[in-house]
C-alpha cells in the first residue's frame, strides 16, 4: 500500500505522528500513516511556489497533456484504484468502479480541453489613444483540502480546474480517506514538474492549518463542513487569501400530486442513499404533496426497506457504512432526537447496525415537521425526512426555509410548475424529475451556507484565476 506523500516531485514518508485509517465496513485499521510534520508542510507550499513560474507559463495545450494522461492513468488503474476507494470508505466495489473512476477521470478529460477555451472578455479601445485587453491569469498556490465522502471525486474537482489554469497545488485529503490520493501521487510523480502537484496527509488541526496560513499559499479551496469553512475563512481574513468553499447540503425534494410516484419512489431510493447519504445532494428533505402523502410514505418505506448492506466487495451490496464510529453515533443520535418525538413515525429502519462494521439501517421518517432537527440539520446518512405540504406556496416556503443553499429537486408533469420553482428556489441546483445527476460541463456549488465558487464548468476554472486588465498607450 502506498502511503507515502508527494513533495517537490519526491514520495517522501510523513515525519510527524501516526494516524490509524480505517475499512468502515469492518471497524479495523488499515494502516498507519504518520502525518505531515510543519516541516514538510512548509516545504510542499516551497516547492509549489517554485514551481509556479514555470508552470504558469506552460502553454495551456502542455498543461493539457499531462492531464489527459492522468486521465489514461486512472483508468489504466481504474481497478486498483476502486479496491482501495472501496476499501477505504465501505464503498461498494463494483459501483466505485462503475459509477466513480470514469467521472474522476473525465473530470481531468474536461479540464484539459477547457484549458484551452479560457477567454478573456474584452479587447478595445475606452479611452482615446488606448488600447485594453482582459486576461485570466493563475493565482498562484491553492491549498485544496478534501473530505472524506468521495476522495478521488473531491480530488480531481480540486486538482484539475487549479492545474489546468496554471496553478500550483498543495492537496490535503482528509485524515480519514487518503490511501486513492496517496497512490494517486505515485501516478503523478513521473508526470508534472517537481512542486507542481504535493500530496500531503494529516489533520486538520496539525497539517490543515498550517497550510491554509502559509503565507506562501494565495487561494484556499476546500470541499467540507460549514464548521471548517467558516474556520478557514476566519483564520485567511487576516491575509486576505482567496477562498472557494464546497459546504453542507440538505436538499429539498418537493414531490406534487402529479407526479409519476413509481419514478419519484426509484429516485429517492437511489439519490437519498447513494453512499449511504453521506452526500451533500443527497435526496433526504422530501416534501410530498397531501394527495399522494400516504401512498408515497408506503411504497418508499417498502423500497428502501429492499436496500441491502453490507462488505463492499460483496455484488448485492447496495449501501456501505458510515465512514467512522463517532459519524454513526452522530447519524444515530439525529434518528434517536427524531423517534422521541410523538408525532415522528418510523416507516423503516431507524437504528444501527449491530456488528462490527460501522452501518446504519437505511431509515425513512415520515410525518416530520419543518421545525423539527431532522428537517433543518445535515445528517449526512442513510436517513430521509418526509413533511406534507398543501400547496405550492407552502412547498417553496418549506424548501427555501433553510440555511443550506446547494442542491434541490422538483417532481412534478406540470413544465409550468417546475420552471416556476426552479426559479425561486434558492439552491445552486435545481433537478427537475431526477435528482443528483452531475456531469463536468455544468457548475455545482453553493448559495447561504453551503458556501461560493463552483466546481466544474467554465465557473469552476474562472474561480482559479484572476481577472486582469493590461492597457497600451498608442
Ligand atoms: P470536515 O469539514 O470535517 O473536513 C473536511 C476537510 O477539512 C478534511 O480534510 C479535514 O482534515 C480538513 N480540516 C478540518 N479542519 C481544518 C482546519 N482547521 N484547517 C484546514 N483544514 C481542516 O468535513 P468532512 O466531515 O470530511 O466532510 C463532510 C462534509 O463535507 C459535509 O458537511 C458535506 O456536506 C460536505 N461536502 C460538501 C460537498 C459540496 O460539494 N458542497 C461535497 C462533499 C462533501
Amino acid at each position: 500500500m502506498q502511503t507515502q506523500m508527494l513533495i517537490n516531485g519526491q514520495l517522501v514518508e510523513g515525519l510527524g505522528s501516526p494516524y490509524a485509517v480505517y475499512n468502515p465496513s469492518e471497524g479495523a485499521v488499515l494502516v498507519k500513516i504518520p502525518e505531515a510534520s510543519k516541516e514538510q508542510v512548509d516545504a510542499a507550499v516551497v516547492a509549489a511556489d517554485q514551481a509556479f513560474e514555470s508552470w504558469s507559463q506552460t502553454p495551456p495545450k502542455d498543461r493539457a497533456r499531462l492531464l489527459l494522461t492522468l486521465a489514461e492513468r486512472i483508468e489504466a488503474e481504474a481497478e486498483n484504484l476502486a479496491r482501495l476507494e472501496s476499501q477505504n470508505c465501505g464503498k461498494p466495489f463494483q459501483a466505485t468502479l462503475d459509477d466513480e473512476i470514469p467521472a474522476v477521470a473525465d473530470v481531468f478529460r474536461y479540464f484539459a480541453g477547457a484549458s484551452r477555451c479560457m477567454t478573456g472578455s474584452a479587447g478595445g479601445e475606452y479611452l482615446p489613444g488606448h488600447t485594453s485587453m482582459i486576461r485570466r491569469d493563475p493565482l498562484g498556490v491553492v491549498a485544496s483540502i478534501a473530505p472524506w465522502n468521495y476522495p478521488l471525486m473531491m480530488l480531481a474537482w480540486k486538482l484539475a480546474p487549479a492545474l489546468a489554469a496554471g496553478n500550483c497545488v498543495v492537496l490535503k485529503p482528509s485524515e480519514q480517506t487518503p490511501l486513492t490520493a496517496l497512490e494517486l501521487a505515485r501516478l503523478m510523480i513521473d508526470l508534472f514538474p517537481a512542486g507542481v502537484v504535493n500530496i500531503l496527509f494529516g489533520c486538520g488541526p496539525s497539517v490543515g492549518e498550517p497550510l491554509v496560513n502559509h503565507p506562501k499559499v494565495r487561494m484556499v479551496s476546500l470541499t467540507g463542513s460549514i464548521a471548517t469553512g467558516s474556520k478557514i475563512i476566519a483564520s485567511t481574513a487576516s491575509s486576505v487569501k482567496r477562498t472557494h468553499m464546497e459546504l453542507g447540503g440538505k436538499a429539498p425534494v418537493l414531490i406534487f400530486d402529479d407526479a409519476d410516484i413509481d419514478e419519484a419512489v426509484e429516485g429517492i431510493r437511489a439519490f437519498g442513499f447513494y453512499n449511504a447519504g453521506q452526500d451533500c445532494t443527497a435526496a433526504c428533505r422530501l416534501y410530498v404533496q397531501e394527495g399522494v402523502y400516504d401512498a408515497f410514505v408506503s411504497k418508499l418505506g417498502e423500497a428502501v426497506a429492499t436496500l441491502r448492506h453490507g462488505l463492499q466487495d460483496d455484488p448485492e451490496t447496495e449501501l456501505g457504512p458510515l465512514i467512522t464510529l463517532d459519524h454513526l453515533q452522530r447519524v444515530e443520535g439525529f434518528v434517536e432526537r427524531a423517534k422521541a418525538l410523538p408525532h415522528i413515525r418510523v416507516v423503516t429502519g431507524g437504528k444501527r447496525v449491530e456488528g462490527a462494521g460501522f452501518f446504519f439501517e437505511p431509515t425513512v421518517l415520515a410525518d416530520a415537521r419543518q421545525e423539527d432537527e431532522i428537517v433543518q440539520r445535515e445528517v449526512f446518512g442513510p436517513v430521509v425526512s418526509i413533511t406534507r405540504f398543501s400547496d405550492e406556496a407552502q412547498a417553496l416556503a418549506y424548501a427555501n426555509d433553510s440555511d443550506y443553499g446547494l442542491a434541490s429537486s422538483v417532481w412534478t408533469k406540470d413544465i409550468g410548475r417546475a420552471n416556476r420553482l426552479a426559479s425561486r428556489l434558492q439552491y445552486g441546483c435545481t433537478w427537475v424529475n431526477t435528482h443528483f445527476m452531475l456531469v463536468s460541463e455544468m457548475p455545482h456549488g453553493g448559495m447561504k451556507q453551503s458556501g461560493f465558487g463552483k466546481d466544474m464548468s467554465m465557473y469552476g476554472l474562472e474561480d482559479y484565476t484572476c481577472v486582469r486588465h493590461v492597457m497600451f498607450k498608442h
